[in-house]
Parts: C-alpha cells; sequence; structure tokens
C-alpha cells in the first residue's frame, strides 16, 4: 500500500512524463578500470529532487512496487524525496527493506522496479536505485541509523551465515526483542556482499557501515565457525539457542571435469574475486594473497559472476581479457548492463567456445586453453537452444589465467550432519512453505540462496525478514 496515495496528488502526470532525463554520470572507462572505486557519481540534492519529480504517481499499487522483491512503497519515497524530505524517505524504504544502502547498489534495477516503471513505454524509466542510494547516505550522514529492538523476550536464535539471508532475519527478530547470534565459517560478517561482489559495485563501507547498525543493537557475530564441522546444529541447541535459522548460500563452485583444472593459474571464480577484492587481512588465513595474474586471462562462463571476473581481472592489470563462452550472446544468462561495462573496459568475447583441456607450460603452470567451436542445437527444457561441439574444430589459445565462473552449489554438509532436516538438489534446503522458511526439521528455518538456489540480495533479505516471522511466531507458541 502506497503512504501517500496517488489519487491526492495534484500533479501534471504528462508534464512529469516528458520531464527532461539527465540520467547517471558515469566515470569513464579508461579512468575507473585503473581502481576499484565506485563507477557511477552519486546524485546531489538538486539532482535528487529533480529526478523524484519525474515520478508519474502510478495508481497504487504501482508497478514500480509490485516489482520490487521488498514492494518498497517507491512512489511515495519519491513524493518525500522531491520535497527535499530525504531522512523520510529513508525511513520509508527502512520500513520494507532491511539493506536498502545495499539494494539500492546492488539490485539488477533494470529487471526489477526500473525495468517495470511506465515511463519505460515513452522515455527513460525513474532513477529509483540511485534516489534509494542518495537517501540512505544522506540519513547515515545527517541522522544516523539505528535498528529498533523489541523488549528482551529472552530467546536466543543462532544464525548460520552472516550474508543478506541472515541479516534480513536477524533485523526483524531484534525488533521482535529476541537475541541474535551469526555464526560464520568466514572471518568478517557479510556473506557474498563482502566475499563476492566486487568493490567496484559495492564498495565494503557501506556494507559495515550497516553491520556496525546490527552490532549496536546487540547482535554477536561468531567468525572462522563452520556449521556442519566445526560444530553441528544440533550443538546450537545443545548451546540453549531456541530456534536456527540458516542463511548459507551457496558456496561450491560448479566443476568443468576437464583435464588440466587443477593447474596453477586455474582460478575458481569465488576464490579470485574473494582474494582479488577484499582486504586480505578480513580473509581467512589461507586465502591472504592477492591472485596472481598474468597479461592474458581468460574467464569461462557467461552470468554476471563472469562480468565481476572480466573487470576485476582488467583491475589487478591483465592486458587482454577474454570471456568464453559456449553460447552466443543472446543465450548469456547475466545482465546487460554488467557486460556493456566490461566491453567498455577493454574485456572481449569470443563465443560458441568450449574448453576441453587446461594445458601446462614446461614450468607446470597453466599456459594454454584448449577449446572446440560449438553451433547451437535444438532447445532445452527451459527453452534454451543446447550448445553442440563441432567435430574437429579443437584449437588452442595461450592464456597465464584462466577463472571458471560457471555457477555455484550448496555445500551438503549441515544436511548431512542434521537429523531431520531435509535437502534436495545436492543440499538445497527443503521448505514445506517457502514463503516463511519452514524446514523440516523443528526449530530450524532456512532463506536465501541455500533454499532457492543462486539469486540475488534482495530476494535473500526478503526470505530471511519473512523466516523471522515464522520464528516469532514459533518462538511464542513454545
Ligand atoms: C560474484 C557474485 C556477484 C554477485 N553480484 C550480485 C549483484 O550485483 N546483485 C545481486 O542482487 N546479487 C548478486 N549476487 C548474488 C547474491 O550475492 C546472493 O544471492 C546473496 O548474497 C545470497 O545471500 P545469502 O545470505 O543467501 O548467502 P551468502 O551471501 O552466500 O552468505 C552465506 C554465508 O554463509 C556462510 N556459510 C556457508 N556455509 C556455512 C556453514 N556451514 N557454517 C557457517 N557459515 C557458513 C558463508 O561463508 C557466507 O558468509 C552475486 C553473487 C556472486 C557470487
Amino acid at each position: 500500500m502506497q503512504t501517500i496515495p496517488s489519487e491526492y496528488l495534484e500533479i501534471d502526470r504528462k508534464a512529469r512524463a516528458y520531464a527532461p532525463y539527465r540520467g547517471l554520470s558515469l566515470r569513464p572507462p579508461t579512468e575507473r578500470v585503473c581502481d576499484f572505486g565506485d563507477v557511477v557519481f552519486p546524485l546531489d540534492s538538486d539532482r535528487a529532487m529533480q529526478e523524484a519529480a519525474r515520478c508519474i504517481h502510478c495508481p497504487d499499487p504501482a508497478p514500480c512496487m509490485l516489482a520490487c522483491p521488498c514492494h518498497n512503497d517507491i512512489p511515495s519515497a519519491m513524493w518525500l524525496i522531491e520535497q527535499g524530505r530525504y531522512v523520510e524517505a529513508a525511513h520509508l524504504y527502512r520500513q520494507t527493506s532491511s539493506l536498502p544502502e545495499i539494494c539500492s547498489r546492488v539490485c539488477p534495477h533494470e529487471q526489477l522496479c526500473e525495468g517495470s516503471c511506465v515511463l519505460n513505454k515513452t522515455h527513460e524509466p525513474v532513477l529509483c536505485g540511485s534516489l534509494e542510494t542518495f537517501v540512505t547516505s544522506y540519513e547515515r550522514e545527517t541522522a544516523g541509523v539505528a535498528i529498533p529492538v523489541g523488549k528482551p523476550t529472552g530467546k536466543k536464535v543462532a544464525l548460520v551465515g552472516a550474508g543478506p539471508a541472515s541479516q534480513g532475519c536477524a533485523e526483524l527478530l531484534l525488533q521482535q526483542g529476541h537475541s541474535v547470534t551469526f555464526f560464520d565459517s568466514k572471518p568478517a560478517p557479510g556473506g557474498l556482499l563482502v566475499y563476492g561482489i566486487p568493490n567496484f559495485k559495492l564498495a565494503k563501507e557501506v556494507v559495515f557501515y550497516r553491520w556496525s547498525d546490527f552490532e549496536k543493537a546487540g547482535a554477536k557475530f561468531v567468525g572462522n565457525t563452520y556449521i556442519g564441522k566445526d560444530k553441528t546444529v544440533d550443538d546450537l541447541f545443545q548451546e540453549d539457542f531456541d530456534a536456527v535459522f540458516l542463511g548459507v548460500g551457496v558456496g561450491i563452485d560448479a566443476k568443468m571435469e576437464i583435464p588440466g583444472e587443477g593447474l596453477p593459474g586455474v582460478y575458481e571464480a569465488t576464490d579470485f574475486l574473494m582474494r582479488g577484492n577484499t582486504d586480505l587481512s578480513l580473509l581467512p588465513e589461507n586465502k591472504r594473497e592477492r591472485p596472481v595474474i598474468g597479461k592474458r586471462v581468460v574467464v569461462i562462463g557467461g552470468g554476471d559472476t563472469a562480468s565481476d571476473c572480466l573487470r576485476t581481472a582488467l583491475r589487478l592489470g591483465a592486458e587482454e581479457v577474454t570471456c568464453i563462452y559456449r553460447r552466443t550472446e543472446k543465450e548469456m544468462p547475466g545482465g546487460k548492463k554488467d557486460r556493456q561495462m566490461a566491453k567498455e573496459e577493454g574485456a572481449k568475447f569470443r563465443f560458441l567456445t568450449q574448453p576441453v583441456r587446461f594445458i601446462a607450460g614446461e614450468d607446470g603452470h597453466l599456459a594454454a586453453i584448449e577449446c572446440i567451436e560449438m553451433r547451437l542445437g535444438e532447445p532445452d527444457a527451459k527453452g534454451r537452444r543446447k550448445p553442440v561441439p563441432v567435430e574437429g574444430s579443437n584449437f588452442s589459445i595461450a592464456v597465464d589465467t584462466a577463472i571458471k565462473a560457471l555457477g555455484y552449489w550448496p555445500d551438503p554438509v549441515i544436511g548431512e550432519t542434521t537429523p531431520g532436516l531435509e535437502t534436495h538438489d545436492w543440499g538445497l534446503v527443503t521448505v514445506t512453505d517457502r514463503q516463511i522458511g519452514v524446514t523440516t526439521r523443528e526449530g530450524v528455518f532456512a532463506g536465501g540462496d541455500v533454499v532457492t538456489g543462486p539469486d540475488l540480495v534482495v530476494t535473500a533479505m526478503v526470505s530471511g525478514r519473512k523466516a523471522a516471522l515464522a520464528i516469532d511466531e514459533y518462538l511464542k507458541s513454545k
């Protein structure tokens, strides 16, 4: 529901629909590729007011609200922003989202709020994401941010994983007065916000500022603790936790199963991005080294992770960076925006190509990749045309570094070590009601990528929030 109903607004919709659009200012590719800083210049107050005043205030429910997985009240926020009421706008976002400063930066807006904006029909969509970034930064700088904490209930919830799903869950549990403790296998909290998404898309300080809100609200963090290995879910119940939320994501890189995969110089995307983008002091002890990349880098895969790897490799100083994908650009699963940025920054693309073997040089390090050409065959079950090898078309590419960005699987260890917890598809946690993350084991709830498979920050966070409501009900019923 919109807080400020559109029928009360006296606005000239036609004039707004054709109001000038100034777009976003980006740093030039030749400059931005030299560092890991933000690519987009933030909006200032004048630009924010002007941009928000382009919103034509569609009747409730507005398409942007429906498309937003949190159902943020975007039209009302736009109304507040155009009047300079930035802190109120930020508060509105915080009613429905636990991580507005993060989602505003990393959501694929062109597929969500901005993609559904009716202005797309005639013009350009309102820059909902950048406006959310502007007001949440303004709020933090001027008014500060605090998570309201409810009257203590004496109930304790263990959150396994400290990524967006668990953070979404924790915020609402804290508001209900429950105490929360995060357990994560990594030294620092944040999940893929810290150990995956590159800095040029999401500066780490944004994640840490938000994390400090959780700490101030009383959340505890236990790092370097792998549930299923260092201790089990049952151990957590033994330690007097009343409920457990599993937000462990899908952290295992898919394998290619071809010869030479283990050669020095062949990286998995997670390892490469984490070591390429994260402060070394925040990495597990055995990972505190930047990836060594040569002049020629090949990234294998067609998703967003592949674009992130291409752009990280360019920033780490590679001279020739090429993406290899076995279908054509049309079938690529990754977003166009990130791919376009990668192209602008100098990445090359080689389509209909499949690696079949990594080849070592005399020193034992990766020196080349043998590939085979592909053609598109019949559509698969999802309607995507299957790549089919072209017999006898093998060829080699000389390369110093290869990065495999092929997708992710869950670690089955929690399912294997938690009696009564059902899993499927190599470790995804089965939920009896996806809306609220109830699992087959009493007192254990789950959300985020470990339930859905690889998805988005915003969807993980929303599923954590929904699970928090179910956990609260459960704790009250105990
Ligand atoms: C390279 C990359 C770039 C991405 N870019 C974007 C983007 O731009 N926009 C977007 O919306 N989404 C993006 N995503 C997807 C997004 O990051 C995920 O969908 C989201 O982080 C999932 O949140 P989560 O909380 O479920 O899991 P995660 O963020 O994966 O967090 C899970 C946490 O659990 C910990 N953990 C795992 N197993 C255990 C265990 N057994 N015990 C203790 N701790 C454990 C992990 O260390 C991790 O810290 C990207 C993903 C990747 C890989």
